[in-house]
């Protein structure tokens, strides 16, 4: 027999978010494209013949041409050298028609990915992994910071409102996500636990929180019973199980336990169409504000 007293937590529907947030991206990249004569420019930087970033890459081209953005995709064979990308990607950061420069990762073996990341001018770095932006963040300086961390960011935000004083836990300390999601919810004055693999008690440590961001990679590591009732669960995970006869691709599972979790959150991402749909939002968005602050131009209220 169901529980008639369980309660069943509100999905935050990533995708309808991402998809209203690129209708305004459009709007504005019209405005300017009206007020400065060009469309704002993404430069994308692909290396190799991975299939996965393949797909990553086509995606994000679509999303810049949906979205009235130029984009100028760059596929380089696996063999290219150092000295070769480092040459197209100065060549970009003079470029005025570029405005973002994404060098799609991971990189071939035997190029070192933190010297191209450096590379990039930091003013194009719509990604946000370059030092001067991981600085800019931990300073609370303008710059851009990382898709996912923020695209998570925008959904806390919009589902809470004020975030001042709630507990916050992140698992997962990596440079694009856990980290930056860390300080972002800190500048958003709720009180920040960073767990990661070496954390004691990590489930109690998880019972404490209001807010849950999981980026660990693990899936469904994160248990119903780990979840303080009615708290807030984003959940950054994208794995995927082996294949069986009926999910012959193996399905997609994030980093929680969607459904023991949903009994006891009050609100929470699916995977898919939970976090995923932001991040490239996102980029489009952080590609928006570069162009902007390329042409001297105060970035629309509200992106
Ligand atoms: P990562 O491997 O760089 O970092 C994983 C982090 O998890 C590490 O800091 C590690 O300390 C922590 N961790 C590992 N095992 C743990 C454990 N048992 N307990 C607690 N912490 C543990 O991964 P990442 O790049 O941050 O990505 C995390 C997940 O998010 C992956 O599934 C990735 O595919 C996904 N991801 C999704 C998007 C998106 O657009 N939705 C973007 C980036 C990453």
């Amino acid at each position: 027999m169901p529980d008639p007293l369980k309660t069943i937590a509100l999905r935050i529907d990533g995708k309808a978010f991402a998809v209203t947030l690129r209708a305004r991206i459009g709007a504005a990249a019209a405005d300017f494209a009206h007020a400065v004569a060009r469309r704002p420019g993404l430069a994308v930087v692909l290396v190799g013949d991975d299939a996965a970033s393949q797909v990553y890459v086509g995606a994000k081209a679509r999303a810049c041409e949906e979205a009235g953005i130029a984009s100028f995709e760059h596929r380089l064979p696996a063999a290219t050298s150092g000295a070769e990308l480092l040459t197209l990607v100065e060549r970009l950061n003079r470029d005025p028609e570029v405005d973002g420069i994404l060098v799609q990762l991971p990189l071939p073996e035997g190029l070192d990915e933190q010297a191209v990341i450096a590379a990039i001018d930091p003013d194009k770095d719509v990604d946000g992994f370059h030092v001067i932006n991981a600085g800019r963040l931990a300073v609370g300086q303008q710059g851009f910071v990382p898709c996912t961390p923020l695209g998570c960011l925008m959904l806390l935000q919009d589902h809470h409102g004020d975030l001042s004083g709630l507990e916050a836990v992140v698992i997962g300390r990596s440079n694009i996500v856990g980290k930056p999601m860390a300080q972002l919810l800190t500048d958003a004055n709720a009180t920040v636990t960073l767990a990661h693999s070496r954390t004691k008690n990590l489930a109690e440590v998880v019972r404490r929180a209001d807010i849950v961001v999981a980026a660990v990679g693990r899936p469904e590591m994160v248990r119903g019973d780990w979840i303080k009732p009615g708290a807030t669960v984003i959940d950054v995970g994208i794995n995927r199980l082996p294949p069986t006869d009926d999910k012959p691709k193996g399905r997609l599972v994030g980093d929680v336990a969607y459904a023991e979790a949903a009994e006891v959150a009050g609100a929470i991402t699916p995977v898919p169409g939970g976090v995923g749909p932001m991040t490239i939002a996102v980029l489009l968005r952080n590609t928006l504000v570069a162009a902007h602050r390329h042409a001297g131009l105060e970035p629309p209220e509200g992106l």
